[in-house]
């Protein structure tokens, strides 16, 4: 009998890519007709792997699935999937972590180059009272010269950098984990996050949430910004203590944010964020194009594929899984 996967939920068109790449193995495609838990539990019993987006493959899930090898995320997270179970299950976890890095850091220089070109207004006025009446009077700054504040310097907050560069941005960084002079070969200047928020026009946020960066951006942090800066977060909403962002907003402590995640994973049309004109939003679609996404499928359905023949995934989350004294794959920790 050929091997099975099991897609719990997805959100793109169709799962042709996903089924192209395991044909080549002889595996098939199961598509869950839902992602609720009872249903995840009946059909994971005898599968060989399962591939999940957003549904949650959680420890009932995990036992269920008694002869499972492997469990590939689609996507940068792995907080839907009961990982320490798998680990002791011997299954392998598996996720892509840096599918969409050139469209997230495009994203944020989309919503930098919006807000200070002021595209929405302009845009907006002009269809409303006409070509020759828009007057000049909004602040639109040089770019050149300016300084680009970047917390968190990895996959994505470096190519920011690359880019902002282009722009003539100076570029400084705050990443704990980062040395200084791996940021200075790539023309970056590592500063502390007091120094960053002080001197920066523009400040983007690119780190995983933590302990440690829950919150990071709070009212303390907020006040030490200048009033024309503009906030840009394309990474996770809880970075940010909303209710102090609010109040730098309509306070004219800071001059405007670029949000495209929120605490709220689907806030409502009328958050109160989004009735300020100071604000631009996006609904999580940062890491979004079609070339992504077909990479996105392929490649966490190849990650699958792979540990299914035995062979060393691209990105496995859960290493320890390599020294299981009795895993359900056959990887070697070599
Ligand atoms: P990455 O792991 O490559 O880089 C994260 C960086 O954050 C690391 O260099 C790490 O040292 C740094 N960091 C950790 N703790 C820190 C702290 N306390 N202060 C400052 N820096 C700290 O991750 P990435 O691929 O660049 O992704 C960054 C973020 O973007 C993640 O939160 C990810 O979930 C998010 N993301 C969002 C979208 C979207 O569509 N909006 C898409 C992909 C990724």
């Amino acid at each position: 009998m050929p091997k099975r996967v099991l897609i719990t939920d997805y959100v793109w068109p169709s799962v042709e890519p996903e089924r192209e790449v395991l044909a080549q193995i002889g595996v098939e495609l199961v598509v869950a007709p839902s992602g609720d838990e009872a249903t995840l539990v009946s059909m994971a019993k005898d599968v060989d792997g399962i591939l999940t987006c957003f549904a949650k493959v959680n420890e009932n899930v995990v036992r269920a699935a008694e002869k499972c090898m492997v469990i590939g995320r689609f996507g940068v997270g792995v907080d839907n999937i009961a990982v320490e179970t798998a680990t002791e299950l011997g299954i392998a976890v598996t996720y892509v972590p840096d599918y969409c890095i050139d469209e997230v850091s495009d994203h944020v220089m989309a919503l930098l180059l919006t807000w200070n070109r002021r595209i929405v207004p302009l845009d907006r006025s002009v269809r409303t009272t006409g070509w020759g009446s828009v007057p000049l009077t909004m602040r639109i700054m040089r770019l050149r010269g300016k300084t680009m504040g970047i917390v968190g310097f990895g996959r994505i907050g470096r190519s920011v950098a690359l880019k902002a560069q282009a722009f003539g941005f100076d570029v400084l960084t705050y990443d704990p984990y980062v040395d200084v002079e791996a940021a200075a070969k790539q023309g970056v200047r590592a500063v502390d996050l007091q120094t960053l928020l002080r001197e920066s026009e523009f400040v983007t946020l690119h780190t995983p949430v933590t302990p440690e960066t829950g919150s990071l951006i709070g009212r303390a942090e907020l006040e030490m910004m200048k009033p024309e800066a503009f906030l840009i977060n394309c990474a996770r909403g809880a970075l940010i203590d909303e209710d102090a962002l609010y109040d730098a907003l309509t306070s004219g402590q800071i001059a405007g944010a670029g949000l495209d995640v929120l605490v709220d994973l689907a806030p409502p049309p009328n958050d109160r964020l989004f009735q300020l004109d100071n604000v631009l939003v996006s609904p999580h679609t940062a890491f979004f194009s079609q070339e992504a996404v077909l990479e996105l499928e392929q490649r966490a359905a190849g990650e699958v594929a792979s540990v299914l023949q035995g062979k060393m995934p691209d990105n496995l989350v859960n290493r320890d899984v390599l020294s299981h004294p009795n895993p359900r794959h056959s990887l070697s920790a070599v």
